[in-house]
């Protein structure tokens, strides 16, 4: 079996070195004496890079993530959301009762495309573990009898979270990124920091302004490192889900992390990169998983419901090597 690198963190490294989606550009316009503090760390396993003319703007960003990491991760098992899955029912926080319920409106409106009750499927595919296979059509049966919004039961007197299902599991890892970076930009706004960009994996938000112009961040080509369409953003968050960064290849077939819940199969709708731009990251990151699962027709239809979102698609037509 052929994997697309490595390591993830190898394909991380490079979405960073090659500034994925996030091209700054130096000090244009006349703005030589205005200083920009840059600092990256590695959080939800990617960089996340904080760039702002605000020397505290980092370390309100990293420990704002951090927090929102220790409730949301599957890859920590001490998490809300690991001891969820592991207990079927739990007590959570507001943090993580809220993003449960928002992952279930995405669900519902995006007729089930949107999917947080896909980490058995996830698990399975190997792509928690990093550890690909094509697993048995039986198998994939079985897991699907897990999946589904309605076996997560929200119980909103006492943000109690109980699966109908034994088995039943949870992944945010389509919405949670997103999610941090809103809570995040609140925690910026309410210490008076009003410009700062943020790059969580091509997962951004820019909030204001670079000294009194936009923010300009590139979208990367999917089959290639080289940068394509770059976007002018201020109090915009952009989100790309794409089929290059964790996929294996067997055969002559691409098999990538996002997978359509209905057939338990990694989606394959023409679709090779959605970039979604919108006010918030929440709806950035799920819309743009959403769409990659509906295809261009049926995403730009879902878009059109939220307001302020704009929507830039690759297919696989589009590219020259499409495998
Ligand atoms: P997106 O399109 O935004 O999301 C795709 C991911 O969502 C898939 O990988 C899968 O997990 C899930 N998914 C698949 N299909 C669907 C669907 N139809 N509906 C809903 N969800 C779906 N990675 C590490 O390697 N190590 C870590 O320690 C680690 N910690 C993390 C902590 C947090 C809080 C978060 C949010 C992520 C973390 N990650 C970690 C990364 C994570 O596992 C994914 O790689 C990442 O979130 C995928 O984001 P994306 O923007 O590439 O793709
Ligand atoms: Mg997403």
């Amino acid at each position: 079996m052929k994997t697309s690198r490595s390591q993830k963190s190898e394909v991380r490294s490079q979405i960073f070195l090659f500034s994925v989606f996030c091209f700054l550009f130096s000090a244009l316009c006349g703005c030589q004496n205005q200083r920009l503090y840059k600092e990256t760390q590695v959080m939800m396993g990617t960089f996340v890079q904080v760039t702002s003319p605000e020397k505290s703007a980092a370390g309100i960003v990293f420990s704002e993530i951090k927090r929102i990491e220790d409730l949301l991760s599957k890859y920590n098992p001490d998490s809300e959301v690991s001891r969820l899955n592991k207990l079927g029912k739990l007590k959570v926080s507001p943090d993580t009762f809220y993003i449960i319920k928002k992952s279930k409106e995405f669900c519902e409106i995006s007729d089930g495309a949107f999917d947080i009750s896909v980490g058995p499927l996830v698990d399975l595919w190997g792509f928690t573990a990093q550890n690909y296979s094509i697993p048995k059509d039986e198998k994939i049966k079985n897991t699907l009898n897990l999946i589904g919004c309605d076996k997560i039961i929200l119980k909103y007197n006492d943000n109690v979270v109980e699966f109908k299902t034994s088995g039943t599991k949870i992944d945010l890892g389509a919405i949670a990124k997103g999610y941090a970076l809103d809570c995040a930009v609140n925690k910026l706004k309410e210490r008076g920091i009003k410009n700062c960009l943020i790059n969580a994996g091509g997962q951004v938000y820019a909030l204001g302004e670079k000294f009194g112009l936009p923010w300009k961040v590139a979208i990367r080509n999917p089959r290639s490192l080289r940068l394509g369409e770059i976007l002018a953003l201020k109090d915009r968050s952009i989100s790309t889900s794409g089929d290059y960064e964790q996929y294996f290849i067997k055969g002559n077939l691409r098999f990538c992390h996002i997978l359509n819940p209905k057939t338990g199969y990694p989606a394959d709708s023409g679709i090779v990169s959605v970039t979604v731009i919108a006010p918030s990251g929440l709806t950035a990151d799920a819309l743009s998983t959403a769409i990659f699962v509906l295809g261009k027709g049926k995403g730009i239809a879902l878009a059109k419901k939220f307001p302020g979102t704009e929507v830039r698609i690759i297919e696989k037509k589009d590219v020259q090597n499409n495998r």
